[in-house]
């Protein structure tokens, strides 16, 4: 009886350890760190030139003095491309 006892004992305390891991698998599933989309803020610009978007801070810019008005691009060669066709 004494045996039984302590079995029960035995499987108590497994069940218990079995629900606390699940647990703390399912927490540090949960607290694992997504990808966040912290550009998602920024502004995002167009390439005058293929029209392509892209954050504002990695475009390059080029003024235009005519309509005060800046355009941007996501390659040097895009730049010279645009403002070739422009002259
Ligand atoms: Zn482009």
């Amino acid at each position: 009886m004494r045996s039984l006892f302590f079995f029960l004992i035995v499987l108590g305390v497994f069940f218990l350890v079995m629900f606390a891991y699940s647990r703390f698998q399912t927490l540090q599933n949960r607290a694992e760190p997504k990808p966040k989309p912290e550009k998602s803020n920024e502004p995002m610009v167009k390439c005058e030139q293929c029209g392509v978007y892209l954050p504002q801070k990695e475009a390059l810019v080029s003024a235009d003095q005519k309509n005060d008005h800046a355009h941007y691009f996501c390659c040097k060669k895009h730049q010279q491309a645009f403002l070739k066709q422009k002259s």
